[in-house]
């Protein structure tokens, strides 16, 4: 990169938050995807640490007039490579808009800086008030502005949606760097297209994210763990439509293999709870008391007996709960090694059933185990695939991965259901997507970014 654009940056930002110095930029190069499917990053790059909006879009304006391409960088957490620079590359990491804006406790609201993380969020969050933000992805070190550029969803999903459903306004630099306000503290807005949703989960390829206001709720006072055990994975399925209509809404029903719940809990020195049974799932409940809570658990027990189910237990103490997530939370951490790729597929939840008994009849084809878990109350696996005996990827692994997301597609499913596409899956869009449908992405990506120096590489 040439030094008249880190001279420029340097004069935008300040002297010490612009380098392409490799030791420093190093750790900015990455992401979390697995090793063996991630693409190689240009290390001909700038990492530029802005202040403000104002900065940004000077930045902007810039590198659309040189015609470079930007990366926007928040925590990092992803897993699809969408922040990993391709080509040479200016990387505008978001760290520095850390600010809380406003927490408007009337309108239930919270507006902060895109690079807040989700830990400060909800450190703000219990230190000042009695209400609650239920996104979350697995790592507190997301940035809300990358949670919302990749619409991260999670384990409360079942209950609270995922962040399209409490995305309530957002400020936005468009490549060719002017500012844009979307939405505002409106529980309804109908005028014009929704713009506001458009960006919601574009992966940073229509602008950058620079401020978000998001809705709040009420806490609830109590909340406890449940396991119910079974002997097949389609019992536990069934049970899950079956809860919902009674009118229980858990905040998460999660679905674990047996093997990997053992494998978990042995890796960080505990044990899994259960003994009966192949398969499990783990339910979190709200109430407003303690009897509201035993009641809740024992009809989801009766309804997973009703369904064949072979033990439960209720997590008494916040101790044991805590046990039974933290398994939940490493149920990847031992198998981490061993995997060439998370998949993350959905399919409506009542094909899950018939969609696992699929996975599980290809695997076998292919001579190999797809250990599997997730949230099964959103119809959302997460299947992985594993190296081969020399940690290297699987010489069927591109066979095996397109037939697994072409099984999810057969349900009308979804190749990826919350990590999103950017670089590892754009080449499988149109698995999923007509020739026209990727037209009109395309189209779209052009009006906002006419010369196509945003996150280029990702989506379209
Ligand atoms: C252990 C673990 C568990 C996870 N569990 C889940 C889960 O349950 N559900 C889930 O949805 N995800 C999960 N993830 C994935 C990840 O945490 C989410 O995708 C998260 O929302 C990414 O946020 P980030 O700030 O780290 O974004 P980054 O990784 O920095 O960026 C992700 C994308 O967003 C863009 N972006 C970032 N900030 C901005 C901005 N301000 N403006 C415009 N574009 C921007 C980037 O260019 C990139 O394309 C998990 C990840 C890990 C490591």
């Amino acid at each position: 990169m040439k030094t008249e654009v880190i001279e420029k940056l340097k004069q935008i930002c300040g002297n010490d938050f612009a380098t392409n110095d490799l030791s420093q930029i190093q750790g900015y190069l990455y992401d979390e995807t697995e090793n063996l499917i991630r693409p190689e990053a240009s290390k001909e790059c700038i990492v530029v640490k802005p202040s403000s909006s104002e900065e940004i879009s000077e930045i902007l304006k810039y590198a659309n007039e040189k015609l470079i391409p930007v990366v926007s960088r928040g925590g990092g957490t992803g897993v699809v490579s969408g922040v990993i620079p391709t080509r040479p590359s200016i990387i505008i990491s978001l760290e520095r808009l850390n600010k809380l804006v406003e927490l408007d406790e009337k309108n239930l609201m919270i507006t902060v800086e895109s690079g807040v993380t989700l830990a400060s969020l909800l450190e703000i969050l219990s230190n000042s008030s009695d209400l609650f933000f239920p996104v979350h992805p697995g790592d507190e070190g997301a940035q809300i502005g990358g949670m919302v550029a990749t619409n991260a969803g999670g384990t409360g999903a079942v209950k609270h949606g995922i962040m399209r459903n409490h995305v309530k306004a957002l400020e936005i630099v468009l490549p060719t760097g002017e500012l844009v306000t979307l939405g505002g503290k409106l529980l309804k807005n109908n005028m014009g297209y929704d713009l506001l949703h458009l960006i919601i989960g574009s992966e940073g390829t229509l602008g950058i994210i620079t401020k978000v206001t998001l809705r709040l709720y009420a806490k609830s006072n109590y909340s406890g763990t449940l396991v119910v055990s079974f002997d097949s994975t389609r019992d536990a399925a069934n049970s899950v439509p079956a809860i919902l209509q009674s009118g229980i809404t858990p905040r998460a029903i999660e679905y674990v293999e047996r093997s990997i719940a053992i494998k978990a809990a042995k890796h960080i020195g505990t044990t899994w709870p259960s003994e009966n049974g192949s398969v499990d799932l783990i339910f979190i409940i709200d109430g407003s008391s303690e009897d509201e809570l035993y009641d809740t658990s024992e009809k989801i027990v009766e309804i997973c007996e009703a369904n064949n189910a072979v033990d439960s237990i209720i997590a008494e103490s916040s101790k044991e709960q805590k046990r039974i997530l933290d398994i939940r939370s490493n149920v990847y951490t031992p198998y981490k090694e061993h995997v060439a790729d998370g998949l993350d597929m959905a399919v409506p939840p009542s094909s899950i059933p018939d969609f696992i008994d699929d996975i599980t009849r290809i695997a076998k084809k292919y001579n190999t185990e797809i250990p599997s878990a997730g949230h099964i109350g959103d119809g959302n696996i997460h299947n992985f695939i594993l190296t081969d005996e020399n940690g290297n990827l699987p010489s069927y692994y591109e066979e095996f991965k397109k037939e697994l997301y072409k099984t999810a597609l057969k349900y009308g499913g979804t190749i990826t259901a919350e990590h999103g596409t950017g670089k590892t899956k754009k080449n499988y869009m149109s698995l999923q997507y007509t020739d026209r449908e990727i037209k009109i992405m395309e189209g779209i990506k052009k009006v906002f970014d006419p010369n196509n120096i945003l996150n280029c590489g990702n989506i379209v």
